[in-house]
């Protein structure tokens, strides 16, 4: 299932005024596209991404996640959703330190009330997915930066979201390792069906998304939908 950003103007109060952070974006992202979005720093791409998640509600416009447009809906109902269907890759892991791979993985589930034995298969499911099946009993300090990434971004898959949102994942990582997280996210997206959006300056590995958005000063140029390669 798709997100759809609907001519979203999101404004911060500024001193006197207002501040625009989002001017008017309109970006369709279906099921198992990625979209990477590029920009200056300040242009607003954590404003979108924020919007995106239902964090944070536009002044004006529809965000639709999952069909669902999330303009009516109340906080809990809002909550709800996002628990539901997105899932969200922060910059830094935030990994619990206490807890294994697998564990960081099963919280997730379980605060979705899932029952213990599909969530421990599941775990086991997204770590070898993403590589780490080996590795499923270490803890964070017992991994390299570029897997605790892996971990973060198996996570956000945990609860099968239709929506993925990445907030600069291979900033953290050299080159190669880089390189090999956005194959990753390509690979995820294309074999789960999420509708991915992607936040990065690092233009090194856009050839992976199937469309790079540009944002200046909060707007796109155009209304932009994605469609696979
Ligand atoms: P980017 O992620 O591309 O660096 P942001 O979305 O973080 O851009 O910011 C876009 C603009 O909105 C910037 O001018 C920034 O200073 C401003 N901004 C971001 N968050 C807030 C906030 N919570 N309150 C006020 N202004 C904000
Ligand atoms: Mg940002």
């Amino acid at each position: 299932m798709s997100l759809v950003l609907d001519d979203v103007t999101l404004t911060y109060p500024d001193g006197d005024g207002r501040l625009t952070a989002l001017d008017a974006v309109s970006l369709v992202v279906p099921a198992g596209t990625l979209a990477a979005v590029v920009g200056p720093s300040g242009s607003g791409k954590s404003s979108l991404l924020a919007v995106a998640a239902t964090l944070v509600t536009p002044d004006r416009g529809r965000v639709v996640v999952a069909g669902t447009d999330t303009g009516p809906l109340t906080p809990a109902a809002r909550a709800a959703l996002r628990r539901e269907h997105v899932g969200i890759v922060f910059q830094q892991p935030n990994l619990l330190p206490s807890l294994s791979a697998a564990e960081q993985l099963q919280v997730m589930a379980h605060l979705s009330g899932r029952t213990p034995a599909s969530v421990r298969g599941r775990a086991m499911e997204l770590l070898d997915a993403v590589g780490l099946a080996e590795l499923a009993g270490r803890r964070p300090h017992q991994l390299s930066g570029g897997q605790r990434q892996r971990v973060n971004i198996a996570r956000a898959l945990m609860n099968e979201p239709s929506v993925l949102l990445v907030d600069e994942p291979t900033s953290a990582l050299d080159h190669e390792r880089g390189a090999a997280v956005m194959d990753l996210l390509a690979r995820l997206t294309a074999d789960r069906g999420t509708a991915t959006v992607l936040v990065t300056h690092d233009r090194a590995h856009l050839s992976r998304a199937d469309r790079t958005v540009t944002v200046q000063d909060g707007r796109l140029a155009d209304p932009v939908t994605v469609t696979a390669d």
